[in-house]
């Protein structure tokens, strides 16, 4: 049996995991982690959830750690490029666990913050670095952010860096990157703008792959109630009152939308926050906190806040919109029914949401069961083949106007906030049941199943 030791992994890190409890490495770590070790460049196709995080982390760790830094003050040898400032968050406390036996300083660059503290944190010295493209072009703008010691690159989440048209502003730093380097890339999926990526800024990458990401875990009861549009409120609360579960995630379309609505659920007696892209990270974190601490019973979120959070398994997600994206779908239901528990998803869909629901039928080449909900019945049948809204479809969203690329909450130098563009997210939570790919295709790697990975890495300040 492959274990973390058998890996290759050095004492430190072992003993950094054995704290952590993960015991058995996941799919994804028994493939990356050697492949990194011996110095290759990895495509790795993975989400949020299966563990990627270590299994890029580890390796990279303990690659730095082998070589004494150079002398004077400590520029960045590794630099992780991610979409979101909370997976940013999340990537550097996961490292912080893993490597802290080792002496490895891991600093984190994002918009929506002050400036001075990463300028601060950046003089003090920096071995890894993890920051939001928009705003490290900023301090490498500002001579601040020095990348001429990078020897290991990391793009993660790549094809939502992509989605979020970071793509200039990523091609801008890795010229700024030492060519002589080991380049990484984590992707949900392999699309051909994923490949011209890794042709045109990896040597000879490995190839790993663990999920398809258009399958939903067989413990998922996932369905869907047609409802009008000015009553899903009504039948949210309808549902959300009969049911007496802990936690409830519910997905919403826009941030003005989400703060209504979890407003008006708690109006309703149902305490509920609201989480999106236009709060600050302070504010983003207290709600999430309220959510896991179980003061508020409800999350209310857009798919881009939801990305790169860490919320533990939920036992029922709402779509009180359906996603714009049908893979983001997948992504959303995603967040329950893990690690074999059972879980349950429902979709209010409109009748002008049918075209949506065409798209994410076909991406799961399956239907999903419509169930009037008593008293409840839309004036018009769902039909399948109504018009895509026009700011929605399967295709993946390109960035339209504002600073390319630029995000909520990657300000631009000036201070001005740019616009922000909606993405899916991943799944954060304990590595995903790989029965919830039960039907990935051939090439995709199929384990895990019956595996119990442990408790999550303790969250540092
Ligand atoms: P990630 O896909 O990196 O976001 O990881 C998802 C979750 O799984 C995080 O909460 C990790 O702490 C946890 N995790 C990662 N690897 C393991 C492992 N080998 N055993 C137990 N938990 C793990």
């Amino acid at each position: 049996m492959t274990t973390f030791e058998t890996l290759g992994l050095s004492p430190a890190l072992l003993r950094a995991l054995a704290e952590t409890d993960y015991t058995t490495p996941t799919p994804i770590q028994e493939q990356a982690i050697p492949l990194i070790l011996g110095g290759h460049d990895v495509l790795g196709g993975a989400q949020t959830g299966t563990g990627k995080t270590a299994a890029f982390g580890l390796p990279l760790l303990q690659r730095l750690a082998k070589e004494t830094p150079p002398k004077g003050p400590r520029k960045p040898r590794a630099l992780i490029l991610v979409p979101t400032r909370e997976l940013a968050v999340q990537v550097a406390d996961n490292l912080k666990t893993y490597g802290r036996h080792l002496r490895m300083n891991v600093t984190t660059i994002f918009g929506g913050a002050g400036m001075q503290p990463q300028i601060d944190n950046l003089r003090r010295g920096v071995d890894v670095l993890i920051a939001c493209p928009g705003r490290l072009l900023d301090h490498m703008d500002s001579g601040h952010a020095k990348l001429d010691a990078v020897e290991l690159l990391v793009l993660d989440e790549a094809d939502r860096m992509l989605d979020m048209g970071f793509l200039p502003q990523m091609k801008r730093i890795m010229g700024r990157v030492p060519k002589q380097r080991q380049t990484l890339l984590f992707s949900a999926t392999f699309e051909p703008r994923i490949k011209a990526m890794a042709l045109e800024f990896m040597r000879d990458p490995k190839q790993v792959q663990v999920a398809a990401n258009s399958t939903i875990a067989e413990t998922i009861a996932h369905r869907a109630h047609p409802v009008d549009n000015n009553r899903k409120r009504d039948l949210l609360v309808e549902l959300l009152s009969k049911r007496h579960t802990d936690q409830v995630l519910v997905f919403g379309k826009t941030k003005h939308g989400c703060n209504r609505l979890a407003e008006q659920l708690a109006e309703s007696g149902l305490p509920s926050v609201a989480i999106h892209g236009n709060k600050s990270q302070a504010q983003r974190q207290k709600a999430l906190d309220a959510f896991k601490s179980g003061r508020a019973r409800i999350l209310v979120a857009t798919d881009v806040a939801a990305r790169g959070l860490d919320i533990p398994n939920l036992p029922l997600v709402i779509n009180h919109d359906l996603p714009m994206v049908a893979e983001d779908y997948v992504h959303r239901i995603g967040r329950t029914g893990r690690n074999g528990a059972s879980g349950e998803a429902l979709s209010l869909v409109s009748p002008e949401e049918g075209g949506l629901l065409r798209q994410i039928q076909r991406m799961l080449n399956a239907e999903i069961t419509m169930d009037v909900v008593e008293g409840f019945a839309p004036s018009q049948p769902v039909r399948l083949d109504a018009p895509i809204p026009k700011n929605g479809g399967g295709q993946r969203r390109q960035p339209s106007g504002g600073r390319p690329g630029a995000r909520m909450g990657e300000q631009k130098p000036g201070g001005e906030r740019a616009p922000r563009k909606a993405a899916g997210h991943r799944g954060h939570g304990k590595p995903a049941d790989r029965s919830a790919h039960a039907h990935a295709g051939p090439k995709q790697h199929r384990s895990g199943a019956g595996r119990a990975p442990g408790a999550r890495p303790a969250t540092r300040a």
